[in-house]
């Protein structure tokens, strides 16, 4: 059976004070009943102090936003994936779309980051996902096959049992549109088969595929109902208490 998860990516967004209260009130309301996992990915100044908040609950996981394509060396402002697992960071999310929009993170690129995360033993979030225009003009399916093949299809089934994809289409993040639960079931469906059809149907019914893009308690209850949808990666949702721990129960 594949793992329910909540992962709220708070960006770039929360000072210490505040990401540390956050992270106080949604713990003392998780109900120790939930089969949900839950991720915090804060800005990398947060680690340290939400691994130490953390790892003492159950089912609660820190994330790094990113990591580095290399293991060390004069590359200044950027964090290793050596550095961010030293801390006990869980997770890494890779590949979201602000990302490869803003800094031009190729699916190469995104190779190289998934090698350094899978060499640290850290989990991967990895996110694709369409523009508008793609999906328009009905490229959208091959658009996400691309960003998952070449960033992710050349691990061994070993390494890819670390990694789960978040779909998040590029109109509905940060937007207030989402998409229609149908609309997302059937790009989650074919993700699934896609990952079938290279590691076979034992890992592609393991694997966690989440979605993201304006998700909120009002259309949380109606996306996860969905069979293919996992949970959520969780933008600005994530850093309002009540919100994040209303998307949390909406399994
Ligand atoms: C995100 O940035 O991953 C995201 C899904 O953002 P939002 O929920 O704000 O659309």
């Amino acid at each position: 059976m594949r793992k329910n998860i909540i992962a709220g990516n708070w960006k770039m967004n929360l000072n210490r004070d505040k990401g540390i209260s956050l992270v106080k009130n949604v713990l003392n309301r998780l109900s120790f009943e939930s089969n949900t996992d839950v991720i915090f990915a804060p800005s990398y100044v947060h680690l340290d102090q939400l691994v130490k908040m953390c790892s003492e609950v159950s089912n609660v996981y820190v994330a790094a936003q990113d990591c580095s394509f290399s293991d060390k060396g004069a590359f200044t402002g950027e964090v290793s994936a050596e550095m961010i697992a030293s801390f006990g960071v869980q997770y890494v999310i890779l590949g979201h779309s602000e990302r490869r929009e803003n800094f031009k993170e190729t699916n190469q690129l995104l190779k190289m980051k998934v090698q350094q995360a899978l060499a640290n033993n850290l989990n991967i979030i990895f996110c694709c996902g369409e523009s508008l225009g793609q999906r328009n003009r009905k490229e959208h399916f091959e658009f996400i096959k691309l960003q998952i093949t070449e960033s992710l299809f050349s691990f061994s089934e070993a390494d890819f049992s670390k990694v789960v994809i978040a779909y998040e289409p590029i109109w509905a993040i940060g937007t207030g549109v989402t998409a229609t639960s149908k609309q997302a079931q059937e790009v989650h469906s074919y993700i699934r088969g896609i990952i079938e059809d290279k590691y076979g149907k034992q890992v592609s019914d393991k694997t966690s595929i989440l979605y993201g893009g304006s998700c909120k308690p009002q259309n949380a209850v109606d996306l996860f109902s969905q069979e293919d949808i996992d949970g959520g990666l969780i933008g600005g949702a994530s850093l309002n208490e009540d919100d994040f721990v209303s998307i949390i129960n909406s399994f």
